[in-house]
């Protein structure tokens, strides 16, 4: 089976790292929503928040702390994180990732309902 994201974690597909400790990798999304988007991946394979089994909520916890970290880092101070989940919740890649999109300013904020 080959995982596009699993090919980023080794390091056999290209990717702009942002960020990387022995459980967790952040990387920029290749096709930005948002001034600042970064993808928040487990190194392990984990299909998506609907299979990671409950032995793996420390890694949970480290994936949105790191997500905090990286905004607190990059000054972003205002931002949203999702997890998509499954097809019809708009999940593409099935590695589980979480998405950090940040660093509008807060005019751009004020034309959403
Ligand atoms: P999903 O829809 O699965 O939650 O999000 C997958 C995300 O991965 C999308 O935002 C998409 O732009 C991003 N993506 C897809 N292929 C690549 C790639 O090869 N490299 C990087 N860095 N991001 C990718
Ligand atoms: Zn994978």
């Amino acid at each position: 089976m080959t995982c596009l994201f699993c090919s980023i974690v080794h390091k056999e597909k290209e990717a702009d790292i942002v960020d990387e400790d022995d459980t967790v990798m952040v990387f920029k999304d290749i096709h930005p929503k948002a001034p600042v988007h970064l993808l928040i991946v487990p190194k392990k394979h984990i299909v998506s928040i609907d299979t990671v089994e409950d032995a793996d909520a420390l890694l949970l916890g480290k994936m949105l702390l790191k997500a905090r970290d990286i905004a607190r880092d990059k000054h972003v101070d205002g931002y949203k994180l999702l997890f998509n989940v499954g097809r019809k919740g708009g999940q593409l890649i099935d590695h589980m990732h979480l998405h950090l999109m940040g660093g509008w300013s807060e005019s751009a904020r004020e034309d959403e309902v």
